[in-house]
């Protein structure tokens, strides 16, 4: 370590090296997306960590055998030393991703950021036509701007990927998103239904398709991937609320994925703090390592022995690893319950039930995402 917090002593645990380290440089966004998930309690910039424990950070993360960063947030841009922390984890061999919503990059930056060793840069968008787009982001000229953004992405020679979450607000527009994701040369076009945490869980109503709405949208997204193989690699991902079996949340719970939140607290997943029982650790007060291997937080749902029936005794236990447990807390209140997702889980039938009257109402307003 090239720290001088105090340091108990690793113990050695057999855990694997996490893969990828998503790094929320900063909760501050210039959008209020009411599908956003982060934590409803958002971070102030008072109490971001600064360059130099980033830059410890990045070194503790190689030394343990992470191959990716991925700058995140809210929005990783806001922080003017996004380069600086992009050269150091460059040359320190990482793979660099940036996940932005585009609006505060000019061309100058995004070649800046290719000079500086950034590999790739995923943008988020709301929708493929502009008002409704920056309704939902909350943020006049948006849109625009990500258009442009990307086309200075593609011009620098960096690999784009378009993030698009879709709902039942914008998801009559899925044929169109997948167009505008072809016209910016995007390689990767990920097609993710919301997912109900954080800001998104507050506004689930005004965001739940109905079954017939999300079986049309993958038949559209399995035609689009026959027509556009070797153009247009496109990612999907179904609301939880309507599969059979969970998703393989993380990779599994301190298996492959850590999340880094903007104060330092070292999370399992980005909606970890959701559930109020968990102790995170900070990095300002132990190494990645020692918390990768030591925090309760982490092993308390690795492996399988925390796992109740029907969980303990499936064959599936080591593929979806019990699903999300932040999903499992904020549906059933016990996040060592089944993922309701799985239909074998006792609540699945009450809580489809739920999603699908939703669906079937008037939305309701947007409750959008704000700090404070
Ligand atoms: S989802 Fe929207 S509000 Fe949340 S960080 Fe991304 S762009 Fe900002
Ligand atoms: S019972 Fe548990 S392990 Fe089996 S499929 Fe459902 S969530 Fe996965």
């Amino acid at each position: 370590m090239t720290t001088d917090v105090k340091e108990r002593p690793v113990k050695k645990v057999k855990v694997e090296a996490p893969l990828a380290v998503l790094a929320e440089l900063s909760h501050r966004c210039p959008l209020q997306c009411p599908y956003c998930s982060n934590p409803v309690n958002l971070e102030k910039g008072s109490n971001e960590l600064d360059t130099a424990t980033w830059c410890r950070v990045i070194d503790e993360a190689v030394a343990m055998g992470v191959h990716q960063v991925h700058f995140s947030g809210g929005e990783p841009t806001v922080r003017k030393d996004l380069e600086q922390l992009t050269q150091h984890a460059s040359d320190a061999g990482l793979y660099t991703n940036l996940i932005t919503s585009a609006v505060l990059l000019n061309e100058a930056r995004v070649n800046k950021l290719a000079d500086v060793g950034m590999n790739h840069i995923q943008i988020s968008f709301q929708d493929s036509e502009a008002t409704n787009a920056d309704r939902i982001g909350n943020f006049k000229g948006g849109h625009k701007k990500k258009l442009e953004v990307a086309g200075y992405v593609r011009k620098a020679g960096l690999p784009l990927t378009v993030n698009a979450v879709m709902h039942r607000q914008n998801l009559h527009h899925l044929e169109e998103v997948i167009d505008m994701a072809v016209a910016l040369d995007a390689e990767r076009l990920e097609v993710a239904q919301v997912q109900y945490y954080g800001w998104a869980l507050k506004n689930r109503a005004a965001f739940m398709p109905t079954y017939e709405q999300l079986a049309w949208a993958t038949d559209v997204v399995e035609s689009a991937r026959k027509r556009l193989k070797g153009t247009l690699v496109i990612d999907y991902v179904v609301p939880d609320y309507y599969a059979r079996r969970p998703k393989v949340c993380m990779g599994g719970w301190g298996r492959r994925f850590l999340n880094i939140n903007p104060a330092g607290l070292v999370l399992p997943c980005h909606a970890a703090e959701s559930i109020p029982s968990l102790k995170f650790d900070s990095v300002k007060d132990h190494s990645l390592e020692w918390i990768w291997e030591n925090s309760e937080a982490f092993n308390k749902f690795r492996g399988t022995d925390w796992m109740p029936e029907p969980c303990r005794s499936c064959d599936r236990r080591e593929i979806d690893w019990g699903g999300c447990r932040c999903q499992a807390f904020a549906l059933t209140g016990d996040e060592s319950a089944t993922d309701p997702a799985c239909d074998l889980s006792p609540q699945h039938e009450k809580i489809f039930g739920m999603a699908s009257k939703e669906a079937h109402e008037k939305p309701p307003e947007f409750i959008y995402r704000r700090i404070g």
